[in-house]
């Protein structure tokens, strides 16, 4: 974790206006993925590069589901 570089970022479903934070982890190796709102199930975000994202919670409510890892959606 020494080495790691993580960045905090905020994201706004563009459908109901929920608020989301995630954990930006830069990585060497190129990785894709995208967050889905988990109110109204849009597609918030989505990337493509050397850097990943976890950690992605609402930030007005936690839903016990969202676990500490979130990738891999489609
Ligand atoms: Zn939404």
């Amino acid at each position: 974790m020494a080495n790691t570089v993580w960045t905090i970022e905020e994201f706004s479903c563009p459908s109901c206006s929920m608020n989301y934070t995630a954990t930006r982890e830069e990585h060497e190796a190129r990785h894709t993925g995208s967050f889905k709102c988990s109110v109204c199930n849009a597609v918030v975000h989505t990337w493509s590069g050397n850097h990943h994202f976890f950690g992605w919670e609402p930030i007005k409510a936690k839903p016990p589901v969202f676990g500490r890892r979130w990738a891999g959606v489609r």
